[in-house]
């Protein structure tokens, strides 16, 4: 019999670079290696564009082509119950979304007018703002590809590394630059990642996806407790305002919160803090198993005592500031309503249902907004919108004028607490539809409880994938699907309750039991509303 504390000990393999062999562990780690997704734009130009969908390798199709912001769409007709039946080529339509990306949200009028262009020729009208502040589109014909791209690029935007294993768009606070109440305006920090590092080889090949965000803005607009980093504005007692840095949130179907490494960062060093952190995730990030790749399990790993020390030590070579966390504030993330701004403007902030738009309705914000305002507008990581720069005397004109396009400065709650992801009518990966659910949700609601005047979040997401953030909404709602007594699949949600961000983050309460048939969700939702009125004590959100 072996000694049981002779028995070598089992070397846990991770993938990690860092461990000295970079043999790559999985088919993703095998196509990045093979070729670096940022080369497959050449080809989609000289290649693909002009011998069509067909031509298209699977590593092309399914992977690198993400680098540049482009995933296949799902083929019409295809229920939630094929989704994990078929194989990758039988979901694939021979169209794409087209994630266009927007760093911290802002948009100006001439490039609103642009993504409203390709919108209305080449996407069939589609738009949708996310919740990481870009537009998607859909129905993109791969043949259109370099014209769309030559015109996003002529007024300074682009497609690159909006999708993929890399840095994606930064996060920033939509009103950065014009909120009287910033602490600092992270926006240079923004400008220098992007110029320094976005479509940057030394980080085009990252173990999973990689999400950063940047605020000076005290309401804690960027929802940095799910971001792989996360810089957020604090006044340090000596060295004034800066940055408190926050490693390894994420939430999807192991959610976990970002941690502070209680560094104060300014706003000079945050591109190089940056560098340093996305270092350590290229490096020492797990790259064997695509579930447990994301920071966050490395951070769970190593705490943020030890991640500091690395950074310090292997990256930056010097120590940072200690600093203190964040302050609490009472106010509300997402900006919605009219507010003045900093140098005696006020910006008009709106609520489009789940973030839908379209490129007409683009193109007529992008005309209202030259004319009430300067032109210029951001979107939130709420799926809402803003005109900034509006004088006083115009601000009811406006809200007037955006009020017929269906986007509402003085929302009801649910349809200001509404956010849904993609679903089963663009994305492979859905179970069951959201956005016109979430319609239907916050159109019913309206109409049974016109008074209701509570904070209240509403995220419809279409698969355990959480990307509309299940987790962290009064009602979080998961797409399944299910059989019924006749053997027919219906679509139903899994419902989790009571979670949300701010200076108490909690994860929602999912009990396995209660599932609701989506025809149903409504009703369901008006009890629970209904109920919570009723008993509520003064002052008391839903999640208390
Ligand atoms: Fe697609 Fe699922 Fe993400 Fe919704 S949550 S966009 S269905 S992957």
């Amino acid at each position: 019999m072996t000694d049981v504390a002779a028995r070598p000990k089992r070397v846990q393999v991770t993938g990690a670079w860092a461990d000295g062999d970079k043999t790559p562990l999985n088919a993703n780690e095998e196509f990045k290696q093979a070729d670096d997704g940022l080369n497959v734009r050449q080809r989609i130009i000289d290649v693909y564009s002009k011998q069509g969908f067909a031509s298209i390798p699977a590593d092309d199709l399914r992977g690198r082509m993400r680098w540049w912001g482009l995933y296949t769409q799902r083929k019409e007709g295809i229920d939630g119950g094929q989704t994990a039946t078929l194989a990758p080529e039988e979901l694939d339509a021979e169209f794409f979304m087209m994630r266009v990306r927007s760093d911290g949200g802002a948009l100006s009028n001439e490039q609103l007018r642009v993504i409203a262009g390709v919108s209305s020729e080449f996407a069939r009208d589609t738009a949708d703002i996310s919740d990481r502040q870009n537009i998607q589109l859909h129905w993109i014909r791969i043949e259109d590809v370099p014209e769309i791209w030559s015109r996003l690029e002529a007024v300074g935007l682009s497609t690159t590394e909006a999708c993929g294993d890399v840095p994606r768009v930064i996060l920033g606070s939509p009103v950065a630059g014009i909120a009287a109440n910033e602490l600092v305006d992270g926006t240079p920090a923004v400008r220098e990642i992007l110029e320094r590092y976005i479509g940057n080889p030394e980080f085009s090949n990252l173990p999973r996806k990689y999400k950063t965000a940047i605020s000076g803005n005290p309401v804690l607009d960027i929802v940095h407790e799910a971001n792989d980093i996360s810089f957020v504005g604090v006044v340090h007692p000596e060295h004034g305002p800066g940055f408190d840095l926050w490693v390894g949130g994420g939430l999807s179907v192991n959610p976990i919160f970002a941690q502070r490494l209680g560094a104060w960062v300014s706003l000079d060093e945050i591109p190089e803090v940056w560098a340093g952190v996305t270092s350590i995730f290229r490096d020492y990030g797990y790259r064997r198993l695509r579930n447990k790749a994301r920071l966050k399990f490395l951070m769970s790993d190593w705490g943020p005592e030890k991640f500091r020390r690395v950074l310090e030590d292997e990256y930056l070579h010097r120590t940072l500031a200690d600093g203190p966390a964040p302050d609490a504030s009472e106010a509300r993330r997402d900006h919605i309503g009219v507010h003045p701004q900093n140098d005696g403007l006020f910006w008009v902030g709106v609520a489009p249902i789940a973030g839908r738009v379209s490129g007409s309705r683009l193109k007529r914000i992008a005309d209202l907004a030259e004319q009430f305002g300067s032109g210029r507008v951001r979107l939130t990581p709420h799926q809402k919108l803003l005109v900034l720069d509006v004088p006083a005397e115009n601000t009811e004109a406006l809200v007037a004028a955006l009020n017929p396009l269906d986007l509402q400065a003085r929302p009801s709650e649910f349809r200001r607490g509404v956010m849904a992801c993609t679903g089963i009518e663009y994305c492979k990966l859905a179970l069951v539809e959201t956005k016109a659910r979430a319609r239907l949700v916050v159109e019913e609601l309206e109409a049974r409880l016109p008074d209701f005047d509570v904070p209240f979040t509403i995220h419809v997401n279409g698969c355990p994938n959480a990307c509309a953030r299940t987790q962290v909404a009064d009602v979080g709602l998961k797409g399944m699907v299910q059989q019924d007594a006749d053997g027919n699949l219906t679509e139903i949600f899994q419902v989790h309750l009571g979670g949300g961000l701010g200076f108490e983050p909690q994860l929602a309460r999912k009990t396995r039991a209660l599932k609701v048939a989506a025809e149903d969700l409504p009703d369901y939702i008006e009890r629970l509303a209904r109920t919570f009125l009723a008993q509520r004590v003064d002052g008391e959100s839903f999640r208390q």
